[in-house]
């Protein structure tokens, strides 16, 4: 496939899903990647896998009312995308943020379906969410919404169907509640959600999974190189699950992390975020659901800035570091953005969100040899520690906190070793895009064709 045969299948791409342009964006950087696998196999081709692997299995919409605290009536939209169950049951996480639209949830359930190939465990793509925003609601508030949520949600989901976890805006507190509704709904106590508190069926290690797994897989990039993060600097964008985490990670490993942040801005604190700092973070953010600013009142050798979205460039980047964690959101770093991290010296980025670095970002990383960890390689950590959480409620049992870890370090190093062999294979070593796209790619494709044309 030329590069003229990747702007046909764009154009039908984007002609029939209009307006949805994170879903172009990750299409397209997939099937860029796939040109070399498509040339070598043609069969792929003759049975339309690219065309059916774009196209989702099922997306359900739908209406969520709920009555907030003054009485008032308030209606957002839920959505479910399952995307490809070729290799397992639907898995992937909720969102609940305002920005939600269908184009951000088929872009991440797309995503989903090569991160899950790359995990190792049987687990298919799917991605929900709604434009409903939890920040400033009352606990109540959040508990009518995500009932009203899970009152649809509950009819199209099941342990062995698909099976949601968290994201940006939903945490234990939400699972809990959709958790409760579909119980009470189903009268079925089984492994439907995961992210689940210890004490019903969590699995311990899964908070920590993807901001672990993101600095575990830092870590195997780094050590190519002879490198390890001891004595490195680092900067972490975010402040909520995954950065808290990915943060915790680089302190045990001897790395100072000197950001964090949050939509409004972000805090520098050039002496390092301690572990103790760290717990007030977590406080901060988890319990008290107060704004990163207050860092500073807490701390005040530090510098908070607020963000200004009307830049060129985000600040933050600016911040001169050896590595960077980016853990917020999609395309937070830019071209230039790219530019500035690679020019204040820093050697790799390995990415906690899904997609944060815009394509332009992602060809400055690869051009200047930037150790680059994509996303669905990267972050796999969280939704691999949410297979071994469906592993355990269905054997009813619980596994230790060390042996959660020890899987999950390990599944890191195999998503590594198998991004660098697939690269190498295909003839662009070192290039983990390709690598976690074609790995991933594979093991989907080659399950849709032992399955026919469903
Ligand atoms: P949280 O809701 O816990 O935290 C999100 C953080 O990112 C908050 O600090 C939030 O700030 C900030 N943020 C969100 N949207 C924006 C924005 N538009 N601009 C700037 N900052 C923003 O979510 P998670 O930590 O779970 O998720 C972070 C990223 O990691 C997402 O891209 C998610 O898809 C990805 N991810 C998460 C996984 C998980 O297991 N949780 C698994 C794999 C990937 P504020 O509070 O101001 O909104």
């Amino acid at each position: 496939m030329s590069n003229a045969a990747v702007d046909a299948f764009m154009a039908g791409v984007k002609a029939k899903n209009p307006e949805q342009k994170e879903f172009h964006q990750a299409v397209h950087e997939v099937v860029e990647s796939l040109m070399p696998v498509l040339d070598k196999h043609p069969e792929y081709r003759k049975a339309k896998v690219l065309e059916r692997i774009v196209e989702p299995e099922r997306v359900i919409i739908f209406r969520v009312p709920w009555v907030d605290d003054a009485g008032e009536v308030q209606v957002n939209r839920g959505m479910r995308v399952e995307f490809n169950s070729a290799i397992g049951p639907y898995k992937g996480g909720l969102r609940f943020h305002p920005s939600v639209n269908l184009g951000i949830i088929k872009f991440l359930g797309f995503e989903q379906v090569f991160k899950n190939g790359l995990t190792t465990l049987p687990i298919g793509g799917g991605k929900g969410g709604s434009d409903f925003d939890p920040k400033g609601k009352s606990d109540l508030e959040v508990m009518r919404f995500c009932q009203s949520f899970m009152s649809e949600l509950f009819r199209h989901i099941g342990a062995d169907v698909d099976v949601p976890a968290g994201d940006i805006g939903v945490g234990g507190r939400e699972i809990g509640f959709m958790f409760g509704q579909y119980k009470k709904l189903t009268r079925k106590f089984e492994g439907v959600l995961t992210g689940k508190g210890l004490q019903w069926g969590g699995s311990l290690i899964r908070p920590e999974a993807t901001g672990y797994g993101q600095v575990y897989f830092a870590d195997e990039m780094l050590k190519t190189r002879g490198e390890s993060f001891k004595g490195k600097t680092v900067v972490v964008s975010g402040s909520g699950n995954v950065a808290q985490y990915a943060s915790e990670k680089v302190i045990a490993l001897g790395g100072k992390v000197i950001t964090l942040s949050d939509s409004s801005g972000y805090i520098v604190d050039e002496e390092g975020i301690d572990a103790k700092k760290l717990a007030f973070v977590m406080d901060l953010k988890n319990n008290k659901r107060g704004r990163i600013k207050e860092y500073v009142n807490k701390y005040p050798s530090a510098g908070y800035h607020t963000s200004d979205a009307s830049a060129d460039h985000n600040a933050l980047w600016s911040v001169k570091c050896d590595v960077a964690l980016p853990a917020a959101t999609q395309n937070e770093i830019n071209a230039n953005d790219a530019n500035n991290l690679v020019k204040n010296g820093c050697v790799c980025v390995s990415e906690g969100a899904n997609m944060p670095s815009t394509p332009e970002a992602v060809n400055v990383f690869i051009e200047s040899k930037t150790l680059y960890g994509p996303g669905k390689a990267a972050n796999a950590g969280g939704v691999a520690v949410s297979g071994l959480e469906m592993s355990q409620n269905s054997m009813r049992l619980a596994w230790s906190r060390e042996e959660v870890d020890q899987k999950l370090h390990g599944i890191m190093q195999s998503i590594h070793k198998a991004c660098i062999e697939t690269a190498e294979a295909y003839g662009t070593p070192g290039n983990y895009v390709n690598g976690a796209n074609i790995a991933g790619f594979l093991k989907v494709a080659d399950s849709m064709m032992a399955q026919g044309v469903v």
